[in-house]
């Protein structure tokens, strides 16, 4: 029986994950999708009972729970509710799937606030509070982006971001810093770059990274990835996007069912295709 949390799987790649999950009939899976919103994340939870349940494994079954990753309030419920009703160290896998990518070419500082505080502050912010709660051989799979990797920040930061001592304190500090630029209009002098989902993808690969080298000798055997689903026809990836949510799902299920003794060597790499790629 494996324990997994999706975060923003109300729809699109998160929802394709968790459909994923309960189709398997040979492994038995406890599922939590999450979302934000709450009305949606229970219309989402009845559609993939009724796609799903004729091919449930045994003891198989999906929850549903709030959870804004963004909010201090709405982590805490989620965390203490998982700890309540099954105690300490019950998630084998967290899937930090929840994101968003502004509509349109428009750079201001409030898109960049709400980016960067979707996709890096508050997966970073959810992450460290299930830490406590990841059971021995248990994964952690962050979705990034393959403009997620290094070569999109400039080269100042890649070297920053590639130190193998990279603190937390110094890439928080670089995200706050970008944040402040944006509101300032100071990000070209300061050579950042003015794609700020892609700065927030470089930033939480980078914060895998460091996460795993925080955990590689933690007893518990803890997994970390980030990966890049391809790019996916979703609310996000638009119409034209070339590939479709059941291809997006591969490289995520792939990192759930590989064995973990097979995966631990590559903990805080960058995933694509299902194979391990140079960040
Ligand atoms: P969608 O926009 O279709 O779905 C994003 C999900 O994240 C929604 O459920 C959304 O909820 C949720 N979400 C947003 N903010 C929060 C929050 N604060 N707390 C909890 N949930 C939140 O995107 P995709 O399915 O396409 O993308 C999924 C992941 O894959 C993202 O991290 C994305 O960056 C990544 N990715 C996607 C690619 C693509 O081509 N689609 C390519 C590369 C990476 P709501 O419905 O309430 O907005």
């Amino acid at each position: 029986m494996r324990f997994v949390v999706v975060t923003g799987a109300n729809k699109g790649i998160g929802y394709g994950i968790v459909k994923g999950l309960l189709s398997n009939s040979s492994v038995s899976s406890r599922v939590y999708l999450t979302s934000r919103d709450e009305e949606r994340g229970k219309r989402a939870l009845e559609q993939v009972v009724a796609e799903t349940k004729h091919l449930w494994a045994p003891e198989t079954s999906v929850e549903y729970h709030q959870l804004d990753i963004t909010s201090d309030t709405s982590i805490s419920a989620f965390t203490t509710h998982l700890l309540e009703k099954f105690g300490q160290k019950c998630v084998n896998i967290l899937i930090d799937n929840a994101g968003y990518a502004s509509k349109g070419p428009e750079f201001s500082g409030d898109i960049v606030k709400q980016t960067m505080d979707i996709n890096y502050f508050g997966t970073v912010k959810f992450t460290e509070r299930m830490m406590d709660l990841m059971s021995t051989d248990s994964k952690v799979i962050i979705l990034s982006s393959v403009l997620g990797k290094l070569y999109n920040v400039p080269e100042k930061l890649q070297h920053i971001y590639s130190d193998p001592n990279l603190t937390m304190d110094q890439l928080n500090h670089i995200q706050h810093d970008f944040v402040q630029a944006a509101y300032e209009g100071t990000c070209k002098e300061k050579g950042y770059s003015t794609n700020s989902y892609s700065f927030s993808k470089v930033a939480i690969s980078a914060y895998a990274r460091v996460l795993a080298r925080r955990f590689a000798a933690d007893p518990r055997r803890i997994f970390i990835a980030s990966c890049h689903p391809g790019w996916i026809r979703t609310d996000m990836g638009g119409q034209n996007a070339p590939h479709d949510v059941d291809y997006g799902i591969k490289t995520p299920l792939y990192l759930v069912n590989e064995y973990i003794k097979n995966l631990l060597q590559y903990s805080g790499n960058y995933f694509s295709e299902s194979k391990v790629e140079e960040w």
